[in-house]
């Protein structure tokens, strides 16, 4: 059963549920370069993956190489989610699964990564018998040390979160990619205690990363034929960073860094995710406006329509305050995309609230939502202050009618879109038909095209004109370079 609704299947966005479960192998083909053959496996949002490709860099300088096969692998990682219930039950599953890989090769070890190792600690070598290694996303760099332990029959566990730890120096390993866009970390973390959420407990405190290595990271990207890149963090447009080699200097704001990365090159599209609605500035929405490759899509979760439940969630907007927001964006950026995250039946959520979600969403008139039912999680403030009492046929049913509102707003957002011309990074072919093309616009909507006779190729900028479209996806023509 399903416990998240993407109305956009194939988004690449942070919470890219598609992805659930990759396995990635990036390095060379030569099977004797490597004194050990690793698999790692992810779950969870974007920074989870992001971690995965700092990971790859770890192992890899230790001498390990990744591998796409998971019976040929003497480590095997999962990189975990805490989110909701669903994520940690689907990790527990592919643990079972291991456990067989295991009996049958002799020395193969399993390593926990991520949210879930934080949250349950040593616990999980209690709990999960075959696990070996325990990591929690601040401890990577020791993870070389902690396989040492393990191969010498220890288990191994180390889930110390840090205030300082933002893995600025390593560079990571592209993973899987399709070699046009990437995701950059520039913070971890958050401190924002929304009351229904894991991640401050999992994550730790927000910190931000040195801008410098930042545009470094990005400029390389470039250098090698990237020409997207997404600025990851919890709540990019908390982003702050002060040289500790210069306290005096010139603090770095989102607002600053969005526009350094712009000017890398003007084929390069700026994209970012995600905002908290509460520290969006007009500094970042001008910004925006200035520069014609940073992207015209904000990713502005909602989370509830109900001024009386966001009090609850302690997200310190109000239903006015965030529509306020969402005028603000239009006046600036007239173009612009949003798109959010919705919780169906929190705590004490009445039909009341629930319809004013419903508002809310057609006020916004989101191009996309990722959508939810509340899953109550161990250790949050919610969990300790409220009851989780909305029946689970009530939050489904709610659940179910914010879908459809998400869907017809969808739709009639494409529909809008048609006779429109958009610029097209093309990603690489449609996953229908290798005779079309497959993109992104700037508002982060997916375009599929026939290639026709032009002399194209991934990573280049193309005129579409859109002619049709489905829920999730704008059809177009070529009409130009
Ligand atoms: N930091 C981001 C933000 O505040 O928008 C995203 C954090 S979280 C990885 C992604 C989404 O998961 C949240 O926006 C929220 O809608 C959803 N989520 C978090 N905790 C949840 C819970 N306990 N039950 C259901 N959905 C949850
Ligand atoms: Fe969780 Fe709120 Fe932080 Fe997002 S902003 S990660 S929902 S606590």
């Amino acid at each position: 059963m399903l416990d998240y609704v993407t109305d956009k299947p194939d988004s690449h966005r942070v919470q890219d549920e598609k992805r659930q479960g990759e396995a990635f192998a990036p390095f060379a083909n030569d099977p004797n370069a490597y004194r050990k053959r690793f698999y790692i496996e992810s779950y969870g949002c974007q920074m989870n993956f992001a971690d995965s490709e700092i990971v790859a860099s770890i192992l890899n300088k230790e001498g390990f190489g990744a591998t796409r096969n998971v019976e040929e692998a003497d480590l095997i990682f999962i990189n975990t989610c805490s989110i909701r219930e669903k994520a940690e039950q689907t990790v527990r599953k592919r643990l079972t699964e291991f456990r067989k890989l295991k009996e049958q090769k002799k020395g193969m070890l399993v390593g926990v990564l991520g949210c879930m190792a934080e949250r349950l600690k040593s616990k999980f070598l209690e709990e999960e018998k075959l696990v070996d290694i325990v990591v929690g996303p601040d401890a990577y760099r020791t993870l070389p040390g902690l396989v040492e332990e393990a191969e010498g029959g220890q288990k191994a566990v180390n889930v110390l979160l840090s205030r300082e730890e933002t893995y600025a120096d390593i560079a990571p390993v592209r993973l899987d990619s399709n070699g046009v866009s990437a995701f950059v970390s520039i913070m971890r973390g958050c401190n924002n205690m929304c009351s229904f959420c894991v991640v401050p407990f999992t994550r730790g405190r927000e910190r931000s990363r040195d801008a410098e290595s930042i545009v470094h990271e990005c400029r390389e990207l470039f250098n090698n034929g990237y020409r997207e890149v997404t600025l990851l963090g919890q709540n990019v447009d908390s982003y702050y960073y002060q040289a500790p080699s210069s306290p005096q200097g010139e603090a770095v704001t989102f607002a600053n860094l969005l526009e350094i990365v712009a000017l890398i090159s003007p084929l390069l599209r700026v994209r970012f995710s995600t905002s908290h609605p509460k520290d969006i500035t007009d500094e970042v929405l001008h910004t925006m406006a200035k520069y014609e490759n940073i992207c015209k899509y904000i990713h502005l979760p909602v989370q509830s329509g109900s001024t009386r439940v966001l009090q609850l969630m302690n997200r310190t907007y109000t239903r006015e305050w965030y529509m306020a927001k969402v005028n603000r964006i239009r006046e600036i950026i007239p173009d612009c995309g949003i798109s959010s995250d919705i919780i169906a039946g929190f705590c004490t959520e009445e039909e009341q609230d629930h319809k004013d979600t419903l508002d809310v969403m057609e006020y916004s008139k989101y191009d996309f939502s990722y959508m939810f039912f509340y899953s109550e999680r161990p250790g949050t403030l919610a969990q300790k202050r409220y009851k989780d009492d909305v029946p689970e046929n009530v939050k489904k049913r709610r659940l179910q009618e914010i879908v459809e509102v998400q869907n017809r707003l969808s739709l009639l957002s494409n529909k809008n879109d048609i006779g429109k011309i958009f610029k097209v990074l093309i990603e690489g072919d449609s996953k229908r038909n290798e005779k079309e093309w497959k993109g992104r616009n700037s508002q982060n909507k997916v375009i599929v095209f026939p290639k026709e006779n032009y002399e194209l190729k991934k990573g280049d900028f193309v005129e579409v004109k859109v002619d049709d479209c489905t829920q999730a996806t704008l059809l177009g023509k070529i009409i130009g370079r």
